[in-house]
């Protein structure tokens, strides 16, 4: 809407910094929406000036500004175009409530936008949270194949958001304002300290100091329905009116730092995606897998029969599986210090594990062991029971999966790399297939795609390809503002 400011200055430089190919111009469109101000919002009064839009967008690396007129966009008139209207249930709290009307203007004004220019990216910020939950449903809904890249809020040295309206503060009330981001910071550490947030607190504490709260209220930060203050992830947002200004903010409540849990059958290729997504959104990599072949490792080399439960169970009892990272960067697997990496990939142990996988004890010390990891969360598991078992509350689930041809394919690729010769892909297809069937089939957290969880289907995809389909929906559930990694 213009009156631009460092806010759009960063999403100008993420959009030029996209590679050339996903956004070769960087088109900065300036419109201000008559519909989406009501007869009594300040439209004739919201901060405009082209010239000083043009520098900021030129200084910042667009290829071009776009300032439409309202003819332009409407060239009979509003009334004469299709009005597209935001889904109830999103605008149902949060700025939908006082501003009725706002949100079917912001969609129709955008569906108009979107169909100017066809863009095939675009970059919209994190703070108003509301408004891009809803483009990403308009976006959806009418099936456009428009990729959406966020920002998460850009704040100014004293912690006050970047917004056009700033700059309609008086210097006093500025200094009042700032109350409002300290205030947010502060219960999101406490979120993160597992303290409670005290939401009327917050309130008063606002409409003490001269604020004038208009809503604060926390809901789940993607279907917008209002949540207890206790809920994690939950998004606490708020409009406030600072003098005649009025100024939304928001943060998230979290329990932990972000967990991507990834399942799938053997040789869907989760251990090279995983190791990926990892390294590109500063998660640990945690490979459960490896924990079964260890523990497998283990009881050969003891020459313990997997039928021995017993045994089986004071072996795990105790065990310490570690991970290690190298050198060059590879993780290497340790059991009480000695370096079994490569031996828990043999032929032997891939035969044995199914079995091994499926004894109560040895998943009931795996799993705990499992979980302890990731209590703080900023991690990234791969497995077979990750979404439906272990960290069942993970922000993102993905289902990756292929043809057993393919993953027949991909698995022969793997040996030969690690120096195992394989004379028959028809063989190591049955083998995959009888791994497939003993994990889905056992009685203790068999394979299974979790209800929530996205199924990625791999085959004619390269490893690329399904690396940035990952992150780009990881980005879809957890905000920039929370996890500004990529
Ligand atoms: O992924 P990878 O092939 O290394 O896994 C080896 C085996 O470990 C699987 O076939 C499965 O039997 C078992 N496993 C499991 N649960 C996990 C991870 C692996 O049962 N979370």
């Amino acid at each position: 809407m213009g009156g631009l400011h460092k806010g759009h200055s960063k999403l100008i430089e993420t959009a030029q910094k996209t590679e050339r190919e996903r956004a070769p111009v960087v088109l900065v469109s300036v419109f201000v929406n008559p519909l989406q101000f009501s007869p009594t919002e300040d439209f004739n009064n919201y901060p405009r000036d082209l010239d000083k839009d043009c520098n900021l967008a030129t200084a910042s690396g667009a290829s071009a500004l776009w300032a439409p007129s309202v003819e332009d966009i409407f060239p009979n008139g509003p009334d004469s175009h299709i009005r597209v209207h935001a889904p109830k249930n999103l605008q149902a709290n949060l700025c939908g409530v006082n501003r009725k009307g706002h949100f079917d203007g912001v969609a129709t004004v955008m569906s108009r936008l979107l169909a100017i220019i066809k863009p095939n990216l675009v970059f919209l910020g994190e703070k108003d949270w509301q408004q891009l939950i809803i483009i990403r449903h308009l976006i959806k809904d009418l099936g456009l194949s428009i990729g959406i890249n966020t920002i998460g809020t850009v704040r100014d040295q004293d912690g006050l958001a970047y917004s056009s309206r700033n700059s309609l503060l008086k210097a006093a009330e500025r200094e009042k304002a700032i109350l409002l981001p300290q205030l947010l910071k502060k219960a999101y550490s406490s979120s993160l300290q597992k303290e409670e947030v005290d939401i009327s607190k917050i309130n008063a504490e606002l409409n003490n100091n001269g604020l004038r709260v208009e809503y604060l209220e926390t809901v789940d930060p993607f279907t917008l329905q209002l949540v207890k203050p206790n809920k994690r992830p939950c998004l606490l947002a708020t409009a406030i009116k600072c003098g005649e200004t009025r100024l939304i903010d928001h943060t998230f409540l979290i329990a932990r730092k972000p967990i991507i849990a990834i399942d799938g059958p053997a040789g869907a290729g989760k251990s090279s995606v995983t190791k990926a997504v990892a390294s590109k959104l500063s998660l640990l990599y945690l490979d459960t897998g490896a924990m079964y072949r260890a523990v497998t490792w283990l009881i050969k080399k003891n020459n313990i029969s997997h039928k021995d439960e017993s045994s089986i169970r004071l072996i795990v009892k105790d065990l310490k599986i570690e991970f290690q990272t190298s050198q060059s960067n590879d993780q290497q697997v340790m059991v009480n210090n000695y370096n079994i990496t490569e031996e828990i990939r043999s032929p032997e142990i891939t035969n044995l594990v199914s079995q091994i996988a499926s004894i109560g004890a040895v998943r009931e010390a795996l799993t705990a062991q499992q979980r302890n990891m990731g209590k703080l969360g900023g991690l990234i598991a791969e497995g077979r029971d990750i979404g439906s078992s272990v960290f069942p509350d993970a922000d993102v689930k993905f289902y990756l999966t292929a043809s057993p041809k393919e993953r027949a394919k991909r698995r022969a690729l793997d040996l030969n790399n690690r120096g195992f010769s394989v004379l028959n892909i028809q063989q190591l297809e049955k083998e995959i297939l009888e791994r497939d069937m003993l994990d889905s089939n056992r009685k203790i957290s068999p394979l299974k795609k979790a209800k929530d969880s996205i199924e990625v289907i791999t085959d004619g995809m390269d490893i690329d390809q399904v690396i940035n389909l990952l992150i780009k929906l990881f980005y879809t559930r957890v905000p920039k503002e929370v996890w500004p990694k990529d």
